[in-house]
């Protein structure tokens, strides 16, 4: 289970503080299983933790407490030298609740002078205002700013990322360094179409099924209930999300626009990558954008793919006229694929799979750690962040939290004093530096105090 390879980081504290809670919480769900194994973890338990983008072998030495004989801290002292061997860094945990005890102080005195690598205190149980003074008085002791968590609620780990990121060398951006959560290669594409009633969506998925299985036309009515049509595009899987809702027809006419809408975010809830159909001989109106930005908002991968290509007349001038409402009308949008198809002949659709796979594949990416650090100095070095007061507000680093979609963490100081217009900066050159265009980016920012 541990890894030679992987820093160690060490939990330490006093009984009943929450060691346990905080082990299970960085090792995750796999190693929950490990209280019911009482033979094989009774001195200590390690586990491969993983905290955002950081990796390491954690150490919970609570086993440790009632194998020694003594007073409480001559205890805490004899875990700790034992598991400190070898160790990069260690937790030093106390509980918020109760308060720090004597016993706390006696060791937190000892691992400042004998421990001999960082040590970062955790005030752990800091939910809730019963933990606030506790928390004050974790600062007495002397470890530097103590790091407010609750290891049973999750709260507070993006505080400890912080506290640990400059002590752990970070992965290597070889392929190793994908996570678990990254795409099996022969993952199906979930694709979902979207868009205005009688924009041709039932005709595509017909064309793209190769088979008359959805009926179509204006009077057409409610067919089968499916949600994912498992199916193949040269030789790799798909599962086109069609929802009945999608497909019916809507008596009442001034209810469509509505319908559309409220079915589209169903079709987009299951979906990796959401085509936007548009008419080309209706061209592009309000309610397409609103789609376009529901899309996006959901995280979504967006390819925009104008229909009826085959009666459409003038073509440049309504390609380039309909890119440019796009891009006029939603800034977001800026980048995303747009491509001309026909639902009723087929032409386009080829290369409209593909661009579908091309973009969920930008969509899983991660963005190596170098290389986003990189960008991130060169992005302020471009434009360095404002300073208010005429203190400048400090952005120290910034990782990938998430793919699926690219979600990124800044850290820093007094960053909710950064004006919307830095924010979009970053997120635009992000996109346009790193190969993320078209695609929805989110940045959040954490500021320690
Ligand atoms: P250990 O002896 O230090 O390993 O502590 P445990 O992890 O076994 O936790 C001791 C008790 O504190 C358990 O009842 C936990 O459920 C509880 N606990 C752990 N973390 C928290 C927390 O963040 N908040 C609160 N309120 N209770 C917690
Ligand atoms: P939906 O409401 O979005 O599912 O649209 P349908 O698939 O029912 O299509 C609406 C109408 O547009 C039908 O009469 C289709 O035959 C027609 N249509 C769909 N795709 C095309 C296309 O590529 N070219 C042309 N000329 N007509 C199309």
């Amino acid at each position: 289970m541990a890894d030679t390879r992987l820093p160690r980081v060490v939990i330490l504290g006093r009984p009943n503080v929450g060691k346990s809670t905080l082990f299970n919480r960085l090792v995750g769900k796999k190693l929950a299983l490990v209280d019911d194994q009482p033979g094989v973890t009774r001195d200590r338990r390690e586990g491969k933790a993983r905290l955002l983008d950081l990796e390491f072998t954690v150490i919970d030495t609570a086993g440790l407490e009632e194998a020694e004989a003594g007073s409480l801290s001559d205890r805490m002292r004899a875990q700790s030298r034992a598991a400190l061997e070898g160790a990069t860094a260690a937790l030093f945990v106390v509980d918020a609740r109760t308060g720090l005890t004597e016993a706390d102080r006696h060791f937190a005195r000892w691992l400042r002078q004998e421990a001999g690598l960082p040590i970062i205190a955790v005030a752990n149980k800091s939910e809730g205002r019963a933990a606030e003074s506790g928390l004050m008085e974790a600062f007495e002791l002397g470890l530097g700013d103590p790091v407010a968590m609750s290891a049973e609620h999750g709260e507070g780990l993006a505080d400890l990322f912080e506290a640990l990121a400059p002590l752990i060398p970070e992965p290597s951006d070889e392929p190793e360094d994908e996570g678990d959560e990254d795409l099996p290669e022969d993952a199906p594409l979930k694709l979902a179409i979207v868009g205005r009633p009688n924009a041709g969506k039932s005709t595509l998925i017909n064309k793209l099924l190769g088979q008359n299985r959805l009926l179509t036309g204006p009077e057409a009515g409610i067919t089968r209930d499916s949600i994912a049509i498992p199916w193949e595009w040269q030789g790799r899987q798909v599962h086109l999300i069609d929802t009945a809702g999608m497909r019916r027809k809507a008596k009442v006419v001034d209810k469509l626009e509505k319908l559309a809408v409220a079915d589209g975010r169903h079709a987009v809830d299951f979906a990796e990558v959401v085509v936007l159909l548009l008419d080309a001989t209706l061209g592009l109106e309000a309610q397409d954008l609103r789609i376009a930005d529901m899309v996006l908002q959901e995280g979504r991968a967006l390819i925009v793919a104008i229909n009826k290509w085959d009666s459409a007349e003038d073509q440049s001038r309504l390609f380039n006229g309909i890119k440019k409402a796009l891009e006029d009308g939603l800034a977001q949008v800026k980048g995303v694929p747009v491509l001309t198809v026909s639902a009723l002949t087929g032409k386009g659709l080829d290369v409209l799979m593909e661009v579908a796979f091309e973009t969920r594949e930008r969509w899983s990416r991660r963005v190596p750690t170098a290389a986003l650090n990189r960008w991130f100095e060169h992005a302020q070095e471009r434009n360095p962040p404002p300073a208010p007061g005429g203190r400048r507000i400090k952005m120290r680093y910034i990782t990938q939290a998430r793919t699926r979609p690219p979600t990124f963490i800044v850290f820093g100081n007094r960053l909710d004093e950064l004006p919307d217009s830095y924010n979009r900066y970053l997120v635009n050159s992000l996109r346009d530096d790193l190969d993320l265009k078209g695609l929805p980016i989110r940045i959040n920012m954490r500021s320690s105090r």
